[in-house]
């Protein structure tokens, strides 16, 4: 029995170093929040692939095979999904399960957590703003997957928590945030182009960054922001400052990773990932 469990271990830990790359394995957590990598078929040219109607990011994996890099919203049941090729094959993937644990967060303004109808219609316009900056795809490739912190500081509040405000369940966490006081400064953990800026009622101060293929930053409750629609980002270039504001109980980096239209665990793009 002993030595059948050793063989076995041995076959499951020495398959998948064989037979994936660097990105498979630092990106690939199939669960709610998370990504799924998928093997692509062999051809030429980059196959185009889409997921709940949405393109994803295609790449070449150490020089050789395709694989889709695909974002797996919060809201997906663990079980069989589908990526559907442009020839209209189609190619499952398994979502497993993670548990997400609650957060109760007290708020001194009662409008950010039962706004009154007077705002709601605001609240509606921004989200489509911002719906749309997501579902943004252009062609240019990622300049790097593995993303820099976009500040220093501890990480204080991790993504898919579900929040309760003052007793009310919310929308869970988007994204990832990071402990910084006011005025530090917040750098591209790519290269990218801004593509949406606001202030927004619960996002506070926030710039959209697109990386390429779907894949989007949003950057939160900044007390400036310092870059404006249409400009190119170096990797690590400064485009804000940490701030409070929008639905923020003190200064912090709210950031958010998203893939095609889906938010995802930004822990898991600075191998900071923890299931
Ligand atoms: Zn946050």
């Amino acid at each position: 029995m002993k030595s059948f469990l050793a063989l076995l271990i041995m076959a499951c830990l020495s398959l998948p170093a064989h037979a994936e790359g660097f990105i498979t394995r630092l990106l690939n957590k199939p669960v709610p929040g998370g990504v799924a990598v998928v093997k692509l078929p062999e051809q030429d040219s980059a196959p185009r692939v889409r997921y709940q109607d949405q393109s994803v990011l295609v790449i070449r994996e150490d020089g050789q095979r395709w694989i889709a890099i695909t974002g797996i919203p919060l809201t997906v049941k663990p079980g069989t999904e589908q990526l559907e090729l442009d020839n209209g094959q189609k190619l499952d993937f398994q979502v497993g399960s993670r548990e997400y644990p609650a957060q109760r967060i007290t708020l001194k303004n009662q409008q950010h957590v039962t706004p009154d109808p007077a705002h709601l219609k605001r609240i509606q316009r921004e989200l489509d703003e911002q719906i749309a900056a997501y579902k943004t795809f252009s062609p240019r490739q990622p300049s790097n997957l593995m993303l820099d912190r976009p500040v220093d500081g501890r990480l204080s509040s991790a993504f898919g928590l579900r929040r309760i405000f003052n007793g009310e369940e919310r929308n869970p966490h988007s994204g990832l945030d990071f402990a910084a006081p006011s005025g530090t400064p917040i750098k591209s953990p790519a290269e990218g182009k801004v593509i949406l800026t606001g202030d927004y009622f619960f996002n506070g101060k926030t710039v959209f960054v697109d990386h390429g293929q779907g894949l989007i930053s949003m950057f939160c409750h900044l007390s400036s922001i310092g870059v404006k629609v249409g400009d190119e980002l170096d990797r690590g270039e400064v485009l804000g400052k940490v701030g409070a504001t929008g639905r923020a109980t003190g200064p912090h980096l709210h950031w958010n990773v998203s893939l095609n239209n889906a938010r995802v665990d930004p822990a898991i793009f600075i191998g900071a990932y923890m299931h």
